[in-house]
């Protein structure tokens, strides 16, 4: 699934190729949008800015309007040169962009709507999405308040991954927070002090921002079961953790 630092390294790159720049053409070719007359209620209007937000990236148009995506787990921003390969296939495009330089192309969906700049400021799920870790202004007392109004019992490398708590971290980075924290991610969120959660949380900011400016800093935990534990050599081992029982990766010998 792109994490927090995908998306605004895409938004970044969306940015660059559209902001301020002629805009000839706007497709939708799914099937779901094709009633939906985007080409021509965006017709003539330039891009003002593109930003994320948590794991949200919003195209705001000039006079109102916003096209707010959010990836879910296979979707993809690609920006590519004006007769360049494509690395997906046409097929599966849901939105493509032209300028005279380039072609900005989100690809499978899923969630793709046009919306109002004030809907974004008050859609629900929107407002309801925690700090986000990349964004300027986070709040680190906002987010531990997240944090101790959740489910107390929560295992904290669970409550890690709800956007409402956090908003950006994905299953990569709540894995490698809990090692810098030496927080077993299992342990209950409210056996975790405030110091541990915020060790965790400010340890893999600036790895995330580094893997935001396009680095690939490599993991400690993740992905690496049965490997050694970098710090004391213990295997790492794995398995299905909360609610949605997506995979968590952490070392028993020096995470407690
Ligand atoms: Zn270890």
């Amino acid at each position: 699934m792109p994490e927090g630092d995908t998306i605004h390294r895409a938004a970044h790159r969306v940015g660059e190729a559209l902001v301020g720049r002629e805009i000839i053409s706007i497709e939708t070719p799914h099937p779901r949008h094709g009633h939906d007359r985007w080409p021509e209620r965006l017709s003539g209007r330039g891009v003002r800015s593109v930003d994320a937000r948590g794991k949200h990236l919003f195209l705001r148009f000039e006079g109102d309007l916003t096209l707010h995506s959010h990836l879910r787990m296979g979707g993809q921003w690609s920006v590519y040169r004006r007769g360049e390969r494509w690395r997906r296939s046409p097929r599966r495009a849901w939105l493509v962009i032209r300028t005279p330089e380039h072609e900005v192309v989100q690809f499978d969906g899923p969630v793709l709507e046009l919306v109002t700049d004030s809907r974004t400021r008050f859609d629900p799920q929107l407002a309801g999405l925690g700090p986000d870790l990349l964004a300027e202004d986070f709040s680190e007392e906002r987010f531990l308040a997240r944090l101790r109004e959740d489910d107390q019992t929560r295992p904290f490398g669970d409550a890690l991954l709800d956007q409402r708590n956090v908003a950006g971290l994905g299953n990569i980075w709540r894995a490698e927070a809990c090692f810098h924290a030496g927080v077993d991610p299992h342990r209950p969120t409210r056996e975790v002090s405030n110091e541990e959660a915020l060790t965790a949380i400010r340890s893999v900011q600036p790895l995330m921002a580094r893997s935001a400016a396009g680095e690939w800093p490599p993991p400690n935990v993740y992905r690496r079961s049965g490997r050694p534990c970098p710090r004391c050599r213990t295997a790492i081992e794995s398995g299905g953790l909360g609610d949605d029982n997506r995979t968590i990766y952490w070392c028993p010998g020096c995470q407690t």
